[in-house]
């Protein structure tokens, strides 16, 4: 595996793999890897001929309260991973390489970006889209990958990548969990073990309303309702929104109708903000879909 640093050399790489006519995987990361992150990496493999992975903790998508600074970093770590999931090239620039000196440019994704996250992160859309487009002019990938960890933020960049016509397709890939049903994500480095027991609400409670769900229940409301009073049964837990979105437009639900839903929520544990989502699928009736 070859670790790159800087914007020109990957662009050359790039070019270079092109005109081998093999294409390009890529999958971008802030880093502190774990399975989610592997996952990706492994179905990126899968699908390409090269695999690029990005580690990046990129700050114009953390607001001024958040924590960038003691956000995870061990690149050493990470690339000894990377190299054993067979990874071709690891980008990992420097701040001011990825955003030059008077850089000025910004892309906003409206109509996606403003709910859930967006509203709870003001500006967070905006430097995601910024940074993932800047990399994918660099890495100009085939192929990227995300997870539907994130779900909203992959819906933005599907939508910034038709838009503004990247020639690149966007894979989402599933939520990878612990057994205890807890999302893996970088941020549970900072639970202690309490805390990490606590985090498992979050699942229980989509668990539970997906349940519902199942059984009929369509009120917004009520599958809210759920989530809501299972997870403030955790005293460790303070929620941030629970929210039931169409999963497509992100518009919000008063009831679930015959598209799928996105129930998400945002949920801290002592100073540790997390997020984790279900979809509500469509129920196909048998005999509906005998026809
Ligand atoms: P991050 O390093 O947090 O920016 O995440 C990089 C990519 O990994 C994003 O596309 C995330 O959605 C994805 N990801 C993070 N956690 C998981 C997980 N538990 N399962 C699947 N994908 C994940």
């Amino acid at each position: 595996m070859e670790i790159v640093k800087s914007r020109q050399q990957m662009v050359a790489i790039a070019r270079e793999v092109q005109r081998a006519n093999r294409s390009i995987g890529f999958v971008p990361t802030m880093g502190a890897l774990h399975e989610g992150h592997l996952s990706l990496m492994r179905e990126a493999r899968a699908q390409c001929d090269t695999l690029v992975v990005s580690i990046f903790v990129n700050p114009t998508q953390f607001g001024p309260a958040e924590d960038f600074t003691n956000y995870p970093r061990d690149l050493d770590r990470d690339a000894a991973l990377l190299a054993s999931e067979q990874v071709d090239y690891l980008f990992a620039p420097t701040a001011s390489d990825v955003y030059p000196p008077e850089f000025s440019t910004y892309v906003t994704v409206e109509g996606l970006s403003e709910q859930l996250e967006g509203a709870s992160r003001q500006g967070h859309f905006r430097g995601v889209a910024t940074v993932v487009a800047i990399l994918l002019n660099i890495v100009r990938p085939d192929v990227a990958f995300f997870g539907q960890k994130d779900a909203q933020q992959a819906a933005v960049l599907k939508r910034m990548v038709r838009d503004l016509a990247f020639d690149t397709r966007v894979v989402v890939l599933p939520i990878v969990r612990e057994e205890s049903g807890l999302a893996l994500s970088s941020r549970n480095a900072y639970l202690t073990d309490e805390q990490k027991r606590a985090a498992t609400v979050l699942h229980r409670g989509l668990s539970r309303a997906s349940r519902a769900h199942r059984e009929g229940e369509r009120s917004a409301e009520c599958l809210i309702q759920i989530v809501s009073e299972t997870i403030a049964a955790e005293p460790l837990a303070r929620i941030d929104y629970i929210s039931l979105n169409d999963a497509e437009d992100f518009q919000p639900l008063v009831q679930v109708e015959n598209r799928p839903a996105l129930l998400a929520v945002a949920v801290y544990i002592g100073k540790t903000r997390l997020i984790d989502n279900m979809v509500l699928g469509v129920t196909q009736k048998k005999d509906a879909a005998a026809v």
